[in-house]
């Protein structure tokens, strides 16, 4: 496959590397459940199923990456960290990055200043309890805040991983006259395999499950278009749902086949954003979008007055 000139992404990465591929696993086991409604922890079956992640998964998974010699990230919500701290002393052993992942896996739009703020220091303990300072951040469910760049600043954060509006790693400020700035690697809904594996009665809705082989072409194909482009490849897994054989054996296949493209660069999310901050100069600040006030169908407040399908 050749792109297309126009796809060219014209992003500098390291002497004699064409595109970057990070595999990053984000170990909500049963915080994500939790957080979503916390009578589950009731529902032994259900948290069996999030248990997974922690305790069978992530060794099958640590082996499947000492086999290919490939660093990870994992993003690992305190809650999480307390419950299996041996767990995240073998992915540090192993030499893989630890990301912040909230504590609970919090609904952070539900979440005022304050609490936001006191889930990230609760986090932060959490994995300093196991010996860990992260550098990078992941919003739990991808949801980031306006004001959630200046809370990371201020804890000495690096960069994030929540946002949707690149292909390549970029700088970016809360305001133009803001100290500091962070390092963006952004994610895409298409590279999560929520949307292809994720199911659990009365929790994930969709009811969807695929073939690991389709994922294994769509990922595929994703990469390749990433290694014509130049462009950063980012997988998010989830341990408790690509931790089983099936998945696994297509992830193995998926390194391969990224090992075998030119120019490949597998690192963890932590190395990509410190190489961005040598490369690119320009540091942006995204633009908020005024309150357009409540729209046809939406009640006084611009809610929707018919019912949205909650697919977490
Ligand atoms: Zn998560």
């Amino acid at each position: 496959m050749t792109a297309p000139f126009h796809l060219q992404s014209g992003f500098s990465w390291p002497q004699g590397k064409r595109f970057a591929a990070s595999l990053t696993f984000d170990v909500d086991a049963e915080s994500g459940a939790l957080a979503f409604d916390s009578t589950f922890h009731k529902r032994m079956s259900l948290m069996t199923h999030q248990h997974y992640g922690p305790t069978v998964a992530v060794p099958k998974l640590l082996a499947l990456l000492a086999h290919h010699d490939i660093q990870a990230t994992f993003y690992v919500p305190g809650y999480t960290a307390d419950l299996y701290p041996d767990m995240v002393r073998s992915l540090v052993d192993a030499g893989h990055e630890i990301g912040h992942h909230g504590w609970m896996h919090e609904k952070t739009t539900a979440l005022a200043d304050a609490q936001e703020a006191e889930m990230l220091d609760r986090g932060l303990e959490s994995l300093a309890r196991v010996g860990v300072t992260p550098v990078g951040y992941r919003a739990p469910w991808w949801e980031y805040n306006y004001r959630t760049t200046e809370l990371l600043l201020e804890r000495g954060f690096r960069y994030d991983s929540s946002l949707l509006d690149g292909d390549v790693p970029y700088r970016f400020r809360s305001a133009q006259d803001a100290p500091g700035d962070l390092v963006e690697v952004p994610v895409d809904w298409a590279m999560d395999d929520w949307e292809q594996f994720a199911f659990y009665p009365e929790w994930t809705g969709s009811g969807v499950i695929e073939s690991p082989t389709k994922a294994l072409e769509m990922w595929s194909y994703e990469a390749d278009v990433a290694a014509q482009a130049g462009n950063c490849w980012v997988l998010t897994n989830h341990p408790f749902i690509s931790g089983r054989p099936s998945r696994l054996a297509a992830l193995s296949e998926l390194i391969t086949h990224i090992k075998n493209l030119p120019g490949a660069w597998f690192a963890t999310l932590e190395q990509i954003a410190e190489h961005t901050r040598t490369v690119v100069d320009e540091v942006r600040v995204h633009r908020r979008i005024p309150d357009p006030g409540p729209q046809p169908g939406q009640d006084p407040d611009g809610r929707p007055t018919s019912p949205v399908r909650d697919n977490l």
